[in-house]
């Protein structure tokens, strides 16, 4: 059986191979009476990462952070931050901090008393207590506007107060349950790029649970994907995107072609899948560890894929079709492209060109064909 070569050349800036993890989780296990929202799920976090719990609605995402929290507690397994066992450590003893979807601002405090509150339950002097909110505010630009009520504020001020708030007592570890989704997706975008922006300022661990992979994508030093209550993959945003470990990541996380086929030749340094619902064999110019005659699924990228009305006249991995709907996005258009088999086949191009008068249209006959590097090869 050849060695797999998929595996990613990780680069993990973050990281000091001699560093102990801050957050670890290990084979923690959540029920809620029979029902199982955790599975014995292992998982290290490490200082200043930005880490992204990511996953379909209902996999379990929210329930690890409320253990982290200390909202709730594990089933079995336990959970470790900087060292030291949280078991029975209540939330206000760890050194962590959490903000909510819905933000929970005081509504009659103004902004600055919204941000100090969590100082003045602490009992600091009124003028350090002021101070450190003041640098909040700063931090997340709202210094003009701490005489304001939560009401007066948009959306995305709204955030920043949260976040401010969430961070004047400096935790150690923040999390964020969607910290965005009250946002329109320009704000969203963003205020993306601000959250990274603050927390590289403050340097503190953020772990961040979001369904939108995309948010995921831009935020993250690292990704869990979750589903049904297990991690099932966890690596950095190009780890995720480029080397899916399974048809299921590969699917949730961007649009993918997934070829069904069987492994007819299994080398070290290339394997061929036959695969008859892309019509073809399709050459791979990486090992698979599957083995002969296994089966596997190819799956490739829509930016991953040419498209012409000329035969590019290659031996391999060029396939031909119809062209079944064009879809114009402004930077980009998206091509589906039916196969002799049947299969329709996602194609994404950018628009070079401004109002291209030779743009492939639909119900014509194209070729379609991909780099011998482009498909990823999973066996589940
Ligand atoms: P979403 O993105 O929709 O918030 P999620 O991935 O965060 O989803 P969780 O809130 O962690 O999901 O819930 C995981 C599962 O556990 C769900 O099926 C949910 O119904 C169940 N669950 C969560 N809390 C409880 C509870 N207190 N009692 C019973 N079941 C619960």
């Amino acid at each position: 059986m050849a060695e797999s070569s998929n595996a990613p050349a990780v680069f993990q800036p973050w990281r000091d191979p001699n560093e102990t993890p801050y957050v670890s989780i290990e084979r923690v296990t959540k029920k809620f009476g029979e029902f199982v929202a955790v599975y014995e799920l292992s998982l290290e976090i490490y200082r200043k990462e930005l880490f992204c719990l990511l996953g379909a609605s209902g996999c379990g995402k929210s329930t690890l952070l409320r253990m982290l929290a200390g909202f709730e507690q594990p089933s079995s397994g336990r959970i470790l931050i900087d060292g030291v066992d949280m078991a029975g450590i209540p939330p206000y003893e760890r050194p962590v901090n959490m903000m909510f979807q819905s933000y929970a601002l005081f509504p009659h405090m103004n902004v600055a008393q919204n941000v100090a509150f969590g100082l003045k339950q602490e009992k600091l002097p009124a003028s350090a207590v002021r101070k450190r909110a003041g640098e909040m505010l700063e931090l997340v630009k709202l210094g003009a506007f701490a005489k304001r009520k939560p009401h007066q504020l948009s959306g995305g001020q709204r955030q920043r107060v949260a976040l401010a708030r969430s961070l004047v007592k400096k935790p150690k570890l923040l999390l964020l349950d969607e910290p965005l989704a009250a946002l329109d997706k320009k704000l969203r975008e963003h205020t993306q790029f601000e959250l990274m922006n603050i927390q590289e300022q403050v340097g503190v661990t953020f772990v961040v649970v979001t369904h939108d992979q995309q948010e995921a994508m831009t935020l993250s030093t690292r990704i869990g994907v979750m589903d049904e209550g297990e991690l099932i993959q966890i690596g950095t945003p190009t780890d995720i995107y480029e080397f899916p470990q399974s048809r299921y990541v590969a699917d949730f996380i961007g649009s993918v072609n997934i070829f069904a086929g069987k492994m007819i030749v299994d080398e070290p340094d290339h394997v061929v899948i036959h695969s008859e619902e892309a019509g073809m064999d399709i050459f791979v110019n990486h090992g698979v560890s599957a083995g002969p005659d296994a089966d596997v699924w190819a799956a490739i990228r829509p930016e991953k894929m040419h498209i012409s009305r000329e035969d590019p006249a290659r031996e391999q991995n060029c396939v031909r079709g119809i062209v079944d709907e064009v879809a114009y996005m402004g930077d980009f258009s998206t091509y589906l492209v039916k196969l002799e088999s049947g299969k329709i086949v996602r194609i994404t191009q950018p628009n070079l060109l401004r109002g291209n008068p030779d743009r492939i249209l639909w119900d014509e006959q194209v070729y379609l064909h991909w780099d011998a590097s482009s498909p990823v090869v999973v066996t589940k």
